[in-house]
This record gives C-alpha cells, structure tokens and sequence, in this order.
C-alpha cells in the first residue's frame, strides 16, 4: 500500500470475525493482546493445506510429503528474514511463547545452571515467564530474582547493575508487558547484561505484532513468541536462539526427527539444527497458517500498523482519564498497545461484564501477571488492547460504554 492511511473498508472486510453481532450489537473487538482475530487468507490458506497437501513431512519419499516438507521449510526461511535472524537453523517452530520460553528454562538450565546461581527476570512479566524459571531454580537449587518497576510501570533500571552479579546466568524479560502495556528498553538492557556476559531472553509475545523485530540488531539471544497474537492461528509458535546456544543446550523432548541415530545398545545421537529441538509431527498446517499472517502484517507494512495503534492509544488514553475516578494503570514512558485500568469502587469484572452486554470485548483481571498486581496492590485491572484494525470510532463506543456502565454501577 502506498498510501500511510489504514484501508478500514478492506481491511475489515478481511476478518470475518470483525463483522458479526454479539448481543444485537456490531462486536468492538478490544480483547488483541490475549488473541488477535484472523484474516480470511490465513482460514484459507490452513483448509487448503488440509484440503490440497496435507502430509507429514521430513520423512517421505512421496510427492505429498516432499511439496508439505519444502512449504514448511520456507515457512522458517520467512520467519528467519521476518526477524532477521542470521542463520534458518536459529528459528524453532514451537505451540507458542510459553513453550518457547519452557524450552529454554529446561534447556539452558540443565547445561548451565547449578546450586547457587540465579536468574534474573522482572516484576512485570507474564506467569510464562516466571513459572518455567521458578521450576527450573527449584530444581536446581538456584535463586530467581527480579528486577522491580515503579509506580508508573518503568523498570528501575538504576538497580539492573547491582542485580546482574557474578552468579547470574540468564535474564529473561517481557519485550511489551501485556497487563501495563510498558515497552522496555531492551536494546538498552542486553547490552548491560552483555557487557557482564549475561545471555539474554525475550519473551516478544505481545511486540512481534506491533513492532519491527531485528533479532541481530538487539542482539538478543533467544525470542520467543506466539503465532495467534500476530493474525496467525492458535498452536504455533517461534522460539529464535543464537546457533552458539542452541547447539550447546541438550534438547528438550525425544521422539522422532529430533535424532540422528537410535540404538537401543548404544544410545541416540541427536539431530542438527533446528531438527534436535523439534520432537515429533509438528503443527504444519498452522504454520502455513503463520506465513501467510507475516505476509499480510508486510503487505500493510509494520511501522504503517505501529503508527496507527500509537494513534489509537493516545487517543483512548486522553479520553478515558477524563472519565471521574478511572485510573490508567501503566504510564510508562513508552507504551504500546495496552491500555489497562480501574476504577474507584468499582470491580473490574463488572465493568467487563456491562461492556460484554454491549458488545465490547475487553479483558478483566491479572492478566496471567499476578505479580503486577501485588504490586500495585490491586486484584486486577480492565484492559483494552488495540490492532490495526480497531478504530477510533470503537474508542468512542467504548468510551461511551465505561460512562454508562458506571452510571450502572455507582
Ligand atoms: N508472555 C506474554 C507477555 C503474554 O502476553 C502471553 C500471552 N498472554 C504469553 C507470554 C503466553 O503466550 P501463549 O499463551 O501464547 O504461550
């Protein structure tokens, strides 16, 4: 497209979702950053796999299994360029961000952790990027620590020196929390871990869908995310790690195609890169499902979307503080996308409820970031997360509701 403007006509009409009633009226999808709703061309590209290819892959001589085998080889060559990854054998096709991120925590910490070292994350990141590290540290005997934020939702960076000592092994952080909407500064942060040789995870799964991702320039060592928050469908994921890791982290599961050799009086000797880190039949038909979503976020044009959903957040930020005793939770510095809030005397699941009857979809709750909550001594918030597709219009609507549903309510 040449034009800076989002084609609303089109592009609405691509998502049949977007198109239909809940409780007689027009659905205002505001409910992105759990799951983004599909385009057409991604329903029709994941029937026709089934309809017109469908074969398991790698491991026949047939044409069906050849022409399967070869589209999803390209699906990891497109994920490749999409992050700009340097090496295809960096990119792992897995369900999602958590099993990324589990992958790693097994992984890593089965080569390099032991009794006494920690890990390091922060306080706002999503339980997928806590538990995984809480399990493996338990096991290990090793110790999780964190890096705290303030009351704005910026992370206390002044503290990240200090944190990251000696028995550090691995920091794993959120790209873009999905509960306070804050945009770390991460460029800024690998690099002070770099300099203490500290490896570096990131969980993307809330900014792959609304930033430009180049894995070589954050220089980031693993990142992870999830298809069906980026217009792809539910089950498959991304978990891109630097070659030197990978080849030296053991793999996760066993099963087939992740071996080389299987002897039941010698052992196995396990695959190359990516094969060791990929058990059993993956998810193909979703990963066409995958490619075809990347090519229509490239076809508007990712700083084209970023652009529109800052102009979305800026203006449903401005209007909803002008509502009496709603409080925007997450006013950091830089933000995308995520709009979260309360309201004095009012429970968030109320709110969400009212709106539901008015067919706006927002979330209510802790979001999976429990921790974020304790902090800020709340038990949830209301949460709207915007797409491309989203209008400003649906900011009014959704204005309008939070006004009448707390004439309801108070
Ligand atoms: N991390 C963040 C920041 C998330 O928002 C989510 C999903 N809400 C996840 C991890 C987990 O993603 P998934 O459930 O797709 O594995």
């Amino acid at each position: 497209m040449s034009t800076n403007k989002i084609d609303f006509t089109k592009i609405r009409s691509d998502f049949p979702l977007l198109n239909i009633k809940i409780n007689n009226k027009s659905l205002i999808y505001l409910d992105n950053a759990a799951t983004t709703q599909k385009p057409k061309v991604v329903l029709e590209r994941i029937f026709n796999y089934y309809e017109q290819e469908n074969a398991n892959i790698h491991r026949g001589v047939h044409y069906l299994s050849q022409i399967s085998t070869l589209a999803y080889e390209n699906v990891r060559l497109k994920v490749k360029d999409f992050l700009n990854a340097k090496h295809n054998h960096e990119i792992i096709f897995t369900r999602g961000t958590t099993e990324s991120i589990n992958l790693v925590a097994c992984s890593f910490s089965e080569k390099f952790l032991i009794k006494g070292d920690e890990v390091l994350i922060t306080q706002m990141e999503h339980h997928s990027n806590i538990v995984p590290w809480q399990m493996v540290c338990e096991r290990k005997k090793a110790v999780l620590k964190y890096i705290p934020f303030d009351e704005k939702g910026n992370l206390l960076l002044a503290e990240l020196d200090t944190l990251l000592n000696d028995k550090v092994k691995i920091l794993a952080l959120t790209h873009l929390s999905n509960a306070l909407g804050t945009l770390n500064p991460i460029k800024e942060i690998i690099n002070r871990a770099h300099q203490k040789k500290i490896p570096v995870l990131i969980d993307g799964a809330q900014a792959v869908a609304h930033l430009k991702i180049d894995v070589q320039e954050l220089d980031c060592d693993f990142y992870c995310f999830s298809g069906h928050k980026m217009y792809a469908p539910m089950g498959v994921g991304v978990l891109y790690g630097k070659e030197k890791w990978l080849n030296a982290m053991p793999p996760y599961q066993g099963g087939g195609e992740m071996i080389k050799t299987v002897s039941l009086k010698d052992g196995t000797t396990y695959n190359d890169l990516p094969f060791k880190f990929e058990a059993g039949t993956p998810n193909v038909a979703d990963t066409m499902g995958l490619e075809t979503a990347l090519n229509y976020i490239e076809n508007i044009g990712i700083e084209k979307i970023a652009a529109w959903e800052n102009e979305l957040l800026a203006y449903a930020t401005t209007k909803l503080k002008t509502i009496s005793g709603l409080k925007i939770m997450g006013e950091a510095d830089q933000k995308a996308s995520v709009l979260s809030f309360i309201v004095e005397n009012v429970h968030p699941y109320d709110i969400g409820t009212l709106l539901d009857k008015m067919g706006i979809a927002v979330r209510t709750g802790h979001h999976c970031a429990q921790p974020i909550m304790d902090q800020l001594g709340i038990s949830g918030t209301v949460r709207a997360s915007f797409a491309f597709y989203n209008t400003k219009e649906e900011i009014d609507v959704l204005y309008e509701g939070i006004v009448r549903a707390l004439e309801m309510l108070r």
